[in-house]
């Protein structure tokens, strides 16, 4: 089976994580947190960085952080993983949702300008206080004009850039926009810890108040006093280890990816069957984080179909997200009922990913380029 995702970790990652068994240093209170944190705030440009466990919690602390609270509401992509609905839900707040752009699958930013015109201005709703945005697969939102609304509206940008490490958005790093970026280090992402997440910020109270969350809320002054509920989010040493080594090589895992996106849409643009991810946009050269594909209407099964076909093949595929609109646990709270949002349900009936591993082979993608053909022919 050519695997769907595979992380490269024949660099550094060994040498790190014997010295922390070396050292004893396992816990989240060994140096290479502080390392991970200060190499990643300069990779991505930004003033402080807060490891933590995942990427989900990342987001769940940062809007707190932000002092998104009970009343509040905050726009997001419907199409989009879970994570990001529920850290506005557990804020307490609630999230209204925005189409997908059939392009680049990021939402759609004439929606959202429309949107903000209905509810802000029309009907005067004031309860919209930030706009999360999420990069989707591997081309990042169009962020000038998301900035400019943000700024008419007086809105918060949270950016989640769990899909971005090394992606630039007219040459400016992805997860140096939001007043909070999160960040994922899951083994699919770009660069990973096993588990593992990032919040970045240029706010030195924000990041306070990060770094608190992320440990239960201690006070330095008095142990095991506390004001605050927070969680234990923190992030070990040994994660850290294979982070600080991993972030060594992110230029070149770029590299790579953009190589094996190359090499696919070479392969597939000469069957006008499936639509392909674009290679690049005025704004930013595609990353790939994974290369999707939508099946056209001419080709007579969908995605679960075609991911069949290809598994009987010995290839690896996932499918697209399924939309927070379509989701049964956001419909028992009474969310998005009769909410139509057709492009992301395009996307999620026709669209998924092929192998889009690190460590995917010139010969490999070969293999599934040549079966993809065969299947749609
Ligand atoms: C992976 C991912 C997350 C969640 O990260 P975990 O570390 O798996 O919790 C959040 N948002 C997006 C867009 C992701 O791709």
């Amino acid at each position: 089976m050519i695997p769907v995702n595979e992380p490269l970790l024949d660099g550094n990652e060994k040498k790190y994580l014997n010295e922390c068994i070396d050292t004893g240093w396992i816990s989240s209170e060994g140096p290479f947190i502080k390392k991970f944190e200060e190499n990643f705030a300069a990779k991505v440009g930004r003033k402080y960085a807060i490891a933590v466990c995942n990427g989900s919690v990342a987001l769940d602390a940062a809007m707190i952080a932000m002092g998104i609270k009970p009343g509040d509401e905050v726009i997001m992509p419907t199409f989009t993983i879970i994570s990001c609905a529920a850290a506005i839900i557990r804020a307490g707040a609630k999230p209204v949702l925005i189409d997908a752009d059939p392009i680049t699958w990021n939402m759609d930013v004439h929606q959202l300008e429309e949107k903000l015109y209905e509810e802000i201005e029309k009907k005067g709703n004031s309860n919209i206080k930030a706009i999360m945005v999420v990069h989707i697969y591997g081309l990042p939102v169009d962020m000038d004009p998301v900035l400019a609304l943000a700024k008419k509206y007086n809105l918060k940008i949270i950016e989640d850039a769990a899909e971005m490490h090394g992606q630039t958005y007219k040459g400016k790093p992805c997860g140096s926009f939001g007043e909070v970026s999160c960040f994922s280090f899951y083994p699919n992402k770009h660069i990973t810890t096993g588990e593992g997440g990032m919040i970045v910020t240029d706010d030195e109270e924000i990041a306070e108040k990060c770094r608190s969350l992320r440990n239960l809320c201690f006070i330095p002054e008095k142990r095991f006093l506390h004001h605050e509920l927070g969680w234990n989010l923190r992030m070990t040493n040994l994660q850290a280890a294979l982070g600080v080594a991993q972030l060594e090589r992110l230029d070149e895992f770029v590299l790579r990816k953009r190589n094996m996106g190359q090499l696919y849409t070479e392969a597939l643009s000469k069957i006008d069957k499936i639509q392909l991810p674009l290679q690049k946009m005025e704004y930013a050269d595609n990353i790939y984080w994974v290369f999707g594909i939508v099946l056209k209407k001419e080709v007579p099964f969908n995605a679960e179909q075609a991911m069949k076909k290809l598994a009987a093949l010995n290839i690896g595929t996932r499918p697209f997200f399924f939309p927070m609109h379509q989701q049964p646990v956001f419909h028992k709270m009474g969310l998005f009922l009769n909410e139509k949002y057709p492009v992301a349900d395009l996307l999620a009936e026709r669209g998924f990913y092929i192998p889009s591993g690190m460590a995917i082979s010139k010969e490999q993608i070969k293999i599934v380029t040549t079966c993809l053909i065969e299947i749609v022919k």
